[in-house]
């Protein structure tokens, strides 16, 4: 029979599957606990005017301080809370979390929105309802979407952006040109922001190819009246070639790595940034 042929291969390949749907569940099983027993935290990234070279806001980015393993980045599981539908709580948790965190510093927030939140019914309503709860202000928050959720239902997730827009929260499609978005789809869609993916921003210096797909993309989203986010600023040259482009705004390890809170307010409290060499100075807001 064809499972007597495959022999041992066969076994040994069932054995890892169990394996691994073992380590799933168990991860699954944690993440439940986890948001229970208050075991995520959020790390700030600053964001950088590039006309002013002042912090004009954050980007509030998710992390797992998993019991015995360390802190655990979104790579590792987002998808398992996206999957779940743990998201719909863990990003109620982030969104207050952030908004609290940030209300008394005079800095925009920005929050990651998995498709499933973004797909919840009466978004909008939600998120003002929590805004209010919390008193921060709607024109400070800026939700970062991915070009996922336009795909499954172009037209709801239209509907949605026109809701958020008339209600004053601002909208940033993220990781931009990594996936298919057309031109055709970038002009339906309301947005205030876009973040070019940092596979192209790293690559600014030494790919022609890429330096030619930042600067248009930074010219076109202006022809739209949509703001231009870098992510992914690595160092000072590319920093320079992004305010050459009139790009608007900077973030990236260059500028300063994502940081608890009380981290963040030091790096904020000091003049000049020790990775950036002399040319600039930051004026932090604070
Ligand atoms: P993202 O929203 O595109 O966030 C930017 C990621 O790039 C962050 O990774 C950040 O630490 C990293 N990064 C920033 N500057 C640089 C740089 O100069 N070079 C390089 N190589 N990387 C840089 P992180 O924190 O691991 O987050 C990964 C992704 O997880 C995020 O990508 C976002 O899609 C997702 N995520 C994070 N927090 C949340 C959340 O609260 N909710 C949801 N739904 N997704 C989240
Ligand atoms: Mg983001
Ligand atoms: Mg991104
Ligand atoms: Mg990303």
């Amino acid at each position: 029979r064809a499972r007597e042929a495959t022999g041992s291969s066969y076994h040994f390949y069932t054995a890892d599957m169990h394996d691994r749907g073992i380590d799933r569940l168990n991860t699954e099983v944690a993440l439940y606990r986890g948001l229970e027993r208050g075991e995520f935290e959020l790390h700030y990234q600053p964001k950088v005017d590039l006309r002013t070279g002042q912090v004009m806001g954050v980007e509030a980015l998710l992390r797992w301080n998993r019991p015995g393993m360390g802190l655990q980045m979104p790579d590792q599981f987002i998808d398992i809370l996206e999957q779940t539908g743990l998201i719909m709580d863990a990003g109620d948790w982030v969104l207050r979390e952030a908004c609290a965190a940030i209300r008394s510093m005079p800095l925009s927030l920005a929050v990651n929105i998995s498709p499933r939140q973004f797909m919840h019914p009466n978004l909008a309503d939600r998120l003002m309802r929590m805004l209010d709860d919390i008193q921060f202000p709607a024109d400070r928050l800026e939700l970062e979407i991915t070009e996922q959720i336009v795909v499954e239902d172009e037209e709801r997730a239209i509907a949605t952006l026109h809701d958020l827009a008339s209600r004053g929260i601002r909208v940033a499609l993220d990781d931009y040109g990594t996936g298919f978005s057309s031109l055709q789809r970038l002009k339906r869609l309301p947005l205030h922001t876009l973040k070019i993916d940092k596979y192209f921003v790293i690559s600014l210096v030494t790919s022609k190819a890429d330096a030619a797909i930042v600067r248009s993309t930074i010219d076109l989203c202006h022809q739209l009246d949509i703001n231009v986010v870098a992510e992914g600023v690595e160092d000072d040259v590319v920093m320079e070639m992004l305010r050459g482009y009139g790009c608007d705004v900077a973030q990236g390890y260059g500028i300063c790595r994502p940081l608890a809170m009380g981290r963040l307010t030091e790096w904020m409290a000091s003049s000049t940034v020790a990775s950036l060499s002399g040319r600039h100075t930051f004026r932090p807001v604070r």
